[in-house]
């Protein structure tokens, strides 16, 4: 197996506090003084959108451009949908849940036929784990896997990125097909919530992903709601579609809400409940996050109204 191809020297970007948002994952930092915030937008900071289409908030010093800056590109591209549909579910198959995990769950209130409706599992631990199953996938899909963000080649042997932590699969519109694989990290250190991505390795990344709960059974492609929740989190949205009975859509960020637009154009929503961590609320520049998501679904044409939510536990 050759290695995914040698990267464009760039501009470095670094880890660090953000300026913006004061949290050290996600947002980046680049020895040129400029810095881009995942976040939320700030004063001062230009609003941009990624080859995904995912907002982000860059300040730039004086007399720098950003095509300057552009971050080093894959040569590598995603996978088509059936492709990673197919890789995805494969994986899904193989992987349980543990003890540990399950009782996690178990614990949000979330029962049996929840986890199992909802195909919820344990990432692989081990580094041995990961590539096993790694090069399991390698001898099935062949090349293909190249395409398929979270695999990658590593000292010349196949290699999935991640840690031990739960795994949420991302359905798409039809709601049959995993799209994308979101992990929530057992690890104290981190972000707590990332993507399955071999964007680190040289390899692609799944782009961001709403995802929908639907109360007492599996979303359906014919479902509509007349009231929609979109809150952040894939575990909190479980939770709470169970608990309220409540359609509820998780975004990756408060300010990435625009993913849902088309899950509630799908849903023919005309209501949203945007649900907030009542902990967020007295960040300045999180409360502006969800002040511009209010708006930005009242432009679209939605009602909005406001919870919160304060239960550590969902998370
Ligand atoms: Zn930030």
């Amino acid at each position: 197996v050759r290695g995914a191809g040698s990267r464009r020297p760039g501009t470095q970007w670094t880890t660090g506090t953000c300026p913006n948002c004061g949290r050290s994952d996600w947002c980046r930092q680049s020895d040129t003084g400029a810095y881009l915030c995942r976040r939320a937008p700030g004063p001062g900071l230009l609003e941009r959108r990624d080859t995904h289409g995912v907002p982000y908030w860059i300040h730039l010093p004086k007399g720098l451009k950003l095509r300057n800056l552009a971050p080093n590109k894959s040569k590598l591209k995603k996978a088509e949908s059936l492709v990673l549909q197919v890789v995805y579910g494969a994986i899904i198959q193989r992987l349980s849940l543990s003890a540990k995990h399950r009782a996690e769950w178990r614990g949000r209130g979330v029962s049996d036929e929840v986890i199992d409706r909802n195909w919820l599992r344990s990432w692989p631990a081990t580094s041995e784990e990961r590539q096993t199953l790694a090069a399991d996938l390698y001898r099935e899909f062949g090349e293909q896997m190249r395409g398929v963000p979270g695999w990658y080649v590593r000292d010349r042997k196949p290699m999935l990125a991640g840690g031990s932590g739960w795994v949420i699969p991302m359905w798409d519109l039809e709601t049959e097909r995993v799209v994308a694989l979101r992990i929530r990290s057992d690890s104290g250190t981190g972000p707590k919530y990332y993507w399955l991505s071999s964007k680190r390795h040289g390899g692609t990344s799944p782009g961001i992903h709403a995802r929908l709960a639907w109360p007492g059974r599996g979303p359906r492609r014919t479902d509509t709601a007349d009231t929609v929740r979109v809150t952040e989190g894939e575990a909190k949205s479980i939770v709470l579609a169970e608990r309220t009975e409540i359609p509820t859509l998780s975004v990756p960020g408060v300010a990435l809400w625009s993913a849902a637009l088309p899950w509630l154009r799908r849903l023919r929503a005309r209501k949203v409940l945007l649900c907030y961590d009542q902990d967020r609320k007295e960040k300045a520049q999180i409360a502006r996050a969800y002040l511009e998501a209010v708006r930005g679904l009242e432009r679209h044409g939605f009602t909005v109204s406001t919870e919160t939510w304060g239960n550590e536990e969902t998370k």
